[in-house]
């Protein structure tokens, strides 16, 4: 690694941590062809699957994009978190605990298989479907778009503009949804839900809908990083307690059941989507080699070939080879 070198922030080591970052993405994006995009949902289907791109941006200004930066994807399951955070800063986190659990399933994001097979008396986690269509029927509003608007809200305040519903997503998703209704019903029959099935299942298909980009992800992952504080000014954007529980349920949780590889090989907060997006948030490392991004960045990843859990494939060869170079792991 670079040594010697304490400011980032200047021309010449920026210029070193762009030309690494786009050799790995040039790398990473042979490795495409292990995986495919999604074809559950059918619009999803039209992504490119030799798309990949990162976004990392630093607590001090100082960041990286590299590779396709520019195309818009849907959240997908990255928007459990969103609404898992505005659930606990409406209702209080003792609240959601209480509503749903904390625990790894160990099963594929979509699974009914833990409610039935265990005698829970609440979901698992709020990062799988069922955990988070139950944190999304407790948002408050008679319709789905004002259950959504403090979801929007949040994102608008985070990301400095309003992103928008991708509507072809939203109906696509709606039109092949047996599986999550199937998860609804369920849900419904073991009275977790707490407000009316349709509206919430509609609120979550347009929830998983929500365009952005990598730099949106990563500017949440920076957030998330930095405590739920916007680092510009300081101002909480979350409370610190929410973004610290979002970031544990991100390690254990947020990739599925390949949450504990990721953990193991690459060892940040993370959480992915089935359109291929990944929001990461590395917090502040102490290092005593120089290192880059030390005081904490977030990262977006963009690659809609999946692999067999469902995650980014080379944007999570990606991250665990960034992660391995710049010694990002919490641990
Ligand atoms: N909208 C998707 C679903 O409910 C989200 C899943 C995902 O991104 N893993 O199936």
């Amino acid at each position: 690694m670079v040594q010697g070198v304490a400011n980032w922030n200047t021309g010449e080591t920026q210029e070193w941590l762009q030309q690494y970052v786009d050799d790995w993405v040039a790398f990473y994006r042979k490795h495409i062809n292990d995986g495919s995009v999604a074809t559950y949902i059918p619009e999803l289907q039209k992504a490119d699957p030799n798309d990949l791109g990162i976004a990392i941006i630093g607590k001090n200004g100082l960041s990286v994009r590299s590779g396709d930066t520019e195309i818009p994807f849907t959240l997908q399951s990255i928007s459990k978190a969103i609404t898992f955070i505005v659930a606990c800063m409406d209702r209080g986190v003792s609240y959601m605990l209480d509503t749903v659990d904390v625990e790894p399933t160990g099963e594929a994001f979509n699974s009914i298989m833990h409610l039935e097979m265990k005698p829970v008396k609440k979901p698992l986690n709020p990062f799988n479907n069922a955990g988070a269509i139950t944190v999304t029927s407790t948002l408050p509003g008679e319709t789905s778009d004002e259950r959504l608007e403090p979801v929007f809200q949040l994102l608008e305040t985070m990301l400095g503009y309003r992103p928008e519903l991708n509507v072809d997503v939203y109906e696509s998703e709606r039109d092949s949804s047996t599986r999550n209704r199937a998860i609804g019903y369920y849900l419904l029959e073991m009275d977790f839900l707490e407000s009316d099935l349709d509206i919430t299942l509609e609120t979550y298909f347009k929830q998983c809908s929500i365009d952005v980009s990598i730099d949106d992800l990563a500017r949440i992952g920076m957030i998330l990083a930095n405590d739920g504080m916007d680092p510009k000014n300081g101002e909480e954007i979350i409370p610190r307690q929410v973004a610290r529980i979002t970031k544990v349920l991100m390690l254990t949780c947020g990739m599925y059941d390949a949450s504990g590889k990721f953990a193991t090989y690459v060892g940040i907060p993370a959480k992915s989507g089935v359109s291929g997006g990944i929001l990461a948030a590395v917090p502040p490392r102490v290092r005593e080699e120089i290192m880059p991004f030390t005081d904490g960045c977030g990262i977006g990843v963009y690659g809609p070939a999946l692999g067999d859990k469902g995650n980014s494939i080379a944007g999570i060869r990606l991250l665990r080879h960034i992660a391995t170079q710049w010694d990002l792991s919490i641990f």
